[in-house]
């Protein structure tokens, strides 16, 4: 993380940041798409195609696809996935499974990137602690966007991501683990941008948030220790005890009148307003 501790945060224009909503609502409505098609019996390539059918059909293309090695549209991380799993037409989902779907676009040169944690068949066929797990891991996902304001240190957001899943988890009885291995990221006409993003607290403070930053911020916790690898496949990181994990993820700008979910449908102003965070108008 050190050598990313002074780098300078550089701010999207207004006109910049409505190209970038317009790649971020793509995201969130593919996302929207999958979570309402998503169940038993589909295979995670089925779900890989319906994401990247509808991403063209909308004047984006895949960015997954424009990261070296990488030919899908999704990650699709299944139970003990935590991230980077490869969409396959082998990978049957059953009820009660825990998938996580990360999905990006770009539109014109601006990209968006989010995912989220379902159980595929409802929360009716989950069992309580992976219920508990994503209900928690998207609270934190919110906790660290709450943390951002101009004028702060960003990694301020890996202190507030952190600090919520401490607190569900002794609420719960639940000793949750966080991904250290991988962060979140800046984000604008790449995907994958400086500065890093760490989802856990660290020392320093981290570069300061300017007028018009856009990151992503994307918490992976599990059940059990984060002790994880990367398997065969060269891509997909499960954890080492076999025990589940969660992963949730928004593409966030930042401007002096608040916080804008670039890739939630409604911007985030829901939610925002829950968490007394000020919503910020874009375009
Ligand atoms: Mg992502
Ligand atoms: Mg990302």
């Amino acid at each position: 993380m050190g050598l990313f501790n002074r780098e300078r945060i550089v701010g999207k224009s207004p006109e910049q940041l409505a190209l970038m909503r317009v790649a971020g609502l793509l995201v969130g409505r593919t996302l929207e798409l999958l979570a309402a098609e998503v169940g038993p019996g589909m295979t995670t390539l089925e779900l890989d195609t319906l994401a990247e059918t509808h991403i063209r059909d909308h004047g984006g293309i895949p960015n997954f696809q424009l990261v070296p090695g990488y030919r899908h549209t999704l990650c699709t991380s299944v139970n003990e996935e935590i991230v980077h799993g490869i969409p396959s037409a082998d990978r049957v989902l059953q009820a009660g499974d825990l998938l996580s779907i990360d999905c990006g676009a770009q539109v014109g040169q601006w990209n968006g990137d989010a995912a989220f944690s379902c159980i595929v068949g409802g929360p009716e066929a989950g069992r309580p602690e992976d219920l508990a797990l994503i209900e928690d891991t998207r609270d934190s996902l919110w906790a660290g966007i709450a943390a951002l304001a101009v004028g702060r240190p960003l990694y301020a957001v890996g202190a507030a991501v952190e600090d919520s899943l401490t607190a569900a988890g002794e609420r719960r009885g639940i000793e949750y683990g966080i991904v250290e291995d991988y962060v979140g990221h800046g984000i604008g006409t790449s995907m994958h941008m400086g500065p890093q993003v760490p989802n856990y607290r660290v020392s320093g403070k981290g570069p300061t948030v300017v007028e018009g930053t856009t990151i992503c911020i994307e918490p992976m916790v599990t059940l059990g220790p984060e002790a994880n690898h990367v398997r065969d496949d060269d891509w997909t990181v499960a954890t080492d005890d076999g025990s589940r994990a969660a992963h949730w993820e928004h593409s966030i700008a930042v401007t002096s009148a608040g916080v804008h979910v670039l890739t939630a449908i409604d911007g985030g102003q829901a939610r925002l307003a829950e968490l007394g965070v000020r919503f910020a108008p874009i375009g």
